[in-house]
């Protein structure tokens, strides 16, 4: 069950099945460190020290890395030496929402390496149970202190669901589930003025932040708590620009 079915932001349970995957399987299932409450805290020292930031940092942190991939003066990494300091473990600094578009790739936008960010992509970066799920894991197992959804300028998945929904016709094989999931935030934009396509992409992205925020009974906890902070933005994929939306 999506929570983008019906129209505005809600909240969001996950399904039983998938809170007892996280409780029992948790990292067993991932080759993770198992947890058994929703904020268990680390039994070790995180192997990368420098991810261990307030939800404010963090995002501090994603916009510097934004601008050095805009000016093309990101840093060289070294995957060799990185790959032996996560064989033990992960703590990403921020979880990020995205669309499977492949001019999208989070790890370029924010001049991050491995295991800073804790990416989950889907078209139209849109949630389901699945990753409310992954998300859940990153905020209780691993402590990520923030939530970024990202959309993207000329958004296929947007631009289909548009076009699905004004001429009232349906599209082949699994689409339309990816248009069930975005006609909130179409229908949203259709009075708004402007752009159409422009105006649903932000639309989407606020309402998805809205629903990760209300998402009972982990992350809207951690919310009210202050422990993590979930956020919106759009990629410009002229410049590379990530513009924050809400
Ligand atoms: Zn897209």
């Amino acid at each position: 069950m999506c929570c983008c079915c019906n129209d505005g932001p809600r909240g969001y349970e996950a399904s039983p099945t998938r809170r007892g995957f996280l409780k029992v399987a948790g990292g067993a299932a991932l080759g993770l460190a198992p947890f058994s409450s929703s904020f268990a805290a680390p039994t070790k020292a995180p192997p990368k020290p420098e991810n261990v930031l307030s939800p404010n940092a963090a995002l501090d942190r994603l916009m510097k890395g934004n601008q050095h991939y805009i000016e093309g003066v990101s840093k060289r990494h070294d995957f060799k030496h990185e790959r032996e300091a996560l064989t033990k473990g992960q703590n990403p600094y921020a979880g990020v929402l995205s669309c499977a578009d492949s001019r999208i790739a989070p790890e370029y936008a924010f001049d991050a390496g491995r295991g800073d960010l804790f990416v989950c992509r889907v078209a139209g970066n849109l949630i389901n149970d699945d990753v409310i799920a992954s998300f859940e894991y990153a905020v209780s197992a691993l402590n990520t202190p923030l939530i970024l959804v990202l959309g993207h300028q000329a958004c296929g998945a947007v631009d289909a669901a548009i076009k699905s929904i004004k001429s009232g016709t349906s599209l082949p094989g699994h689409l339309p589930s990816l248009v069930t999931a975005l006609t909130p935030a179409v229908k949203a934009a259709l009075d708004q003025p402007g752009d159409n396509l422009d105006n649903a992409i932000r639309q989407n992205v606020v309402l998805t932040v809205a629903a990760l925020k209300t998402a009972t009974p982990i992350l809207n906890e951690a919310v009210e708590r202050k422990k993590i902070r979930v956020v919106g933005a759009v990629y410009d994929l002229a410049h590379g620009r990530v513009e924050m939306v809400s």
